[in-house]
């Protein structure tokens, strides 16, 4: 075995590792929500008034009586304290893709120097964090005033366990003291209220009597890589970045296809059961859990659930994947793109909306007026992604995305639908106009009658689109690892209200003019003649794709983040925004800068960290080993050997070369005069991130030239591989 000494011993220890081991496993029914304060305990703990008004509010969001939350926050105390709990905390989102928690004690001490325990509906429904250092955009700044926390009832209250005991955490919205939203919950649930109100009218238009509360779902499949903490540790750019900044290719990446739904490696297996026993006891329903594509790279996907409970749920995955590595010996990488030239890594956003009446809107039915309904909902969808393109665009950009969308191993950046056959074609003809009605009961027997045959799990998912049917949702395929779901959510939420609106208006003149069937008809073909440009189910990664969307379909291509941001300050989507309630042009003013300087703050630590590592560590191991090579070629040259110094002249090329882009990248970071925000991004996405580029290529050269047992980095061979 050839490596460096310290690389040697990583990999000593790793092959020494002894497992650790688990506690036993239990059935799912005895763990299954455990450590959530469910509706089920509420049941057995709450009277029946204060049940009922429980219930209600999760599940249409409706306001709760103050009192009854004085009762709920008295049985969620003695439940917590029961399990152990000293503390608690509110749980929000801020804007940036993190959690944020704050903890205080149930305790208070009384006169007589006993502790007691309290806690109210007072300190349930509101706590106040000190806030100040959250990026906020401007708003607090602006208003001079700290945020503060309020209770959501409609996401359940659960247990946090460590080694030492649980800690209750309470999911809460994050709001400054003016009430502006200073998370992503606020506008999600917002968003969810406008989608209700729209789909209210269109469905009551199309003769639908009862109509419960529509509700969004969302179902996320998150890809993410597992290394060794061993190699980790020897990485500041995965400790410090989240992703490689250096690092040739191994021999053999991902092409024999032999990680894919490959046998999961028995270390991994125990990690990943591990995982789930976790997410049961919280309640978060993990469904599927197999190999990804590139080596070193594995999915897990939870049931579906209502939209902002499984954002929660997502944000809380996220935490318990990275802290469960921990404990198995490996960092967990959520980093969209942590290395260069396999796979990297998605989250497949699912969404549906629906209700308790009508069921999913997005799934075809099998009865006629559900037919007609499903078209509605999908037409208003394929309107919102050509209306709103750019707004997707903008919702999933980051500095980690970028490297994935516009390669060829994700949706590319130009959003477009993708339908599925059978349904495009009763798009295509409603477009054209053969769905008309007028021939003698045409339209049923051309077009809704196909629905029914409708495949509800097409064999030829098109794995190229950036947003596709799945035979009764719509998959948002280009969403990064790292982001929380509720960006994507609130954004396809809202253009759907948008388009529900627009379509309730169209439909109420229509249906003056003739049957329910020729509404419908009018108001989609109206719909398709303008924005069914977006739907497309060719391969979303040729080239031809590209042109075609672009110049004759007039489709926006948006390959940076540094391009796609700038879309939130449009005056069509602060209408949006506006019209549907869901943010004030302050709000999504703020939100603008928030992403903008999170973007920036992103390339600008990775390339100080390219400029640290260069010097630091490639630097020095390849003079050193140019020292080396030298010698040999001085003492062969005295023992009267003539030993080629090709090498030596290419080693001493590349450092060079190297040395010389950090230079040039150092010069780059330095800029400071820029006129504007967005100015600020593309220095950072045309210049920086090429400088960066540069200095990798070099470095990554020197690799494959310096003697093994100098190169100080871990290898991609020895991350991918050896666990
Ligand atoms: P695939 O990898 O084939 O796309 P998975 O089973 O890995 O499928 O993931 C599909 C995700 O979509 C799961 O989270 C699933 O619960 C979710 N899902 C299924 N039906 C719906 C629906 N109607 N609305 C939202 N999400 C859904
Ligand atoms: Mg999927």
């Amino acid at each position: 075995m050839s490596g460096n000494e310290s690389r040697l011993q990583a990999i000593y220890q790793i092959t020494n590792r002894e497992e650790t081991a688990t506690e036993n496993p239990k059935k799912l029914s005895k763990i299954w929500a455990s450590d959530v304060f469910n509706l089920a305990k509420m049941e057995e703990m709450l009277d029946k008034k204060a049940y009922k008004a429980m219930k209600k509010t999760m599940a249409t969001g409706a306001a709760l009586d103050p009192a009854v939350a004085d009762t709920v926050a008295a049985a969620m105390k003695d439940w917590a304290i029961s399990k152990g709990a000293k503390f608690f905390s509110h749980i929000f989102y801020p804007m940036t893709n993190a959690t944020a928690e704050k903890h205080d004690g149930f305790i208070i001490a009384n006169a007589e120097g006993n502790a007691i325990t309290e806690f109210t509906g007072g300190l349930l429904i509101k706590g106040e964090p000190d806030g100040s250092s959250f990026p906020n955009g401007g708003i607090r700044v602006t208003n001079a005033a700290r945020g503060h926390t309020a209770w959501d009832p409609t996401s359940p209250a659960y247990l946090m366990q460590t080694a030492n005991g649980p800690t209750l955490m309470i999911p809460s919205v994050f709001m400054s003291w003016t009430g502006e939203a200073l998370d992503k919950k606020i506008p999600l649930l917002r968003s969810n209220k406008a989608m209700n109100d729209a789909a209210q009218k269109v469905l009551s238009l199309m003769g639908e009597e009862e109509i419960a509360t529509l509700n969004s779902s969302c179902g996320a499949e998150q890809e993410y890589f597992l290394v060794d903490e061993n190699f980790a540790n020897s990485r500041p750019d995965l400790l410090l970045a989240g992703r490689t900044l250096f690092g040739a290719p191994a021999a053999k990446g991902q092409e024999f296809d032999d990680h894919y739904f490959g046998a999961i490696p028995p270390r991994v297996q125990v990690f990943m059961q591990d995982f789930e026993n976790t997410l049961y006891k919280l309640g978060i329903p993990a469904k599927t859990h197999h190999n990804e594509v590139a080596p070193g790279q594995f999915e897990i996907a939870p049931y579906f659930e209502a939209a902002n409970v499984a954002a929660d749920h997502q944000q809380l995955l996220m935490t318990v994947l990275k802290n469960t590595a921990k404990k198995h010996g490996f960092l967990c990488l959520l980093h969209e793109k942590p290395f260069a030239g396999i796979n990297g890594s998605g989250k497949h956003v699912n969404w549906s909306v629906g209700n308790a009446t009508q069921g999913n809107l997005l799934d075809p039915g099998s009865k006629p007026h559900e037919h007609l309904n499903f078209l509605l909902f999908c037409g208003a969808v394929i309107r919102g992604v050509h209306k709103y393109g750019p707004l997707l665009r903008a919702v999933i950009a980051s500095a980690g995305n970028d490297h994935r969308l516009g390669a060829n191993e994700a949706p590319p950046a130009i959003l477009s639908v993708y339908l599925g056959d059978q349904l495009e074609k009763v798009f295509q003809d409603i477009q054209d106009g053969k769905l008309t009605g007028s021939e003698d009961g045409g339209i049923m027997d051309l077009g809704l009658d196909q629905i029914p045959t409708f495949a509800k799990d097409p064999g030829d998912r098109n794995r190229t689109s950036p947003f596709a049917f799945t035979g009764n949702r719509f998959e948002f395929r280009a969403v990064g690892s790292e982001q929380s779901v509720s960006g994507p959510l609130i954004a396809m939420n809202t253009m759907l209200a948008d388009s529900l609106n627009w379509i309730a208006d169209e439909l109420e003149g229509a249906l003056s003019n003739g049957s329910k069937e020729e509404a419908v008809i009018a108001v989609l073909q109206k719909l398709m003649a303008e924005h069914g440009q977006a739907v497309f189910g060719g391969d979303g990664y040729s080239s031809e794709w590209h042109k075609e969307a672009v110049e004759e379909r007039g489709l926006k291509n948006i390959p940076t983040t540094a391009d796609a941001l700038p879309a939130l300050n449009d005056d069509d989507i602060k209408e949006l925004f506006e019209s549907t309630g869901v943010l004030s042009n302050t709000e999504l003013a703020s939100r603008y800068e928030v992403y903008a300087e999170q973007y920036i703050l992103s390339i600008e630590v990775e390339a100080k960290l390219v400029i640290d590592m260069a010097k630091t560590s490639i630097y020095p191991a390849a003079t050193r080993y140019l020292a080396d090579l030298a010698s040999s070629v001085s003492v062969a040259k005295e023992a009267g050997v003539e030993l080629s110094t090709a090498t030596v002249e290419k080693v001493a090329e590349l450092t060079s070369a190297m040395m010389a882009s950090v230079d040039s990248l150092s010069d780059a970071l330095a800029q400071e005069d820029f006129a504007d925000t967005d100015a600020h991004m593309q220095h950072c996405a045309g210049t920086i991130r090429g400088l960066m580029d540069d200095v990798r290529a070099s470095a990554d050269a020197l690799e494959r030239e310096v003697a093994d047992d100098m190169w100080p980095l871990p290898k991609y061979q020895e991350m991918l591989f050896i666990k």
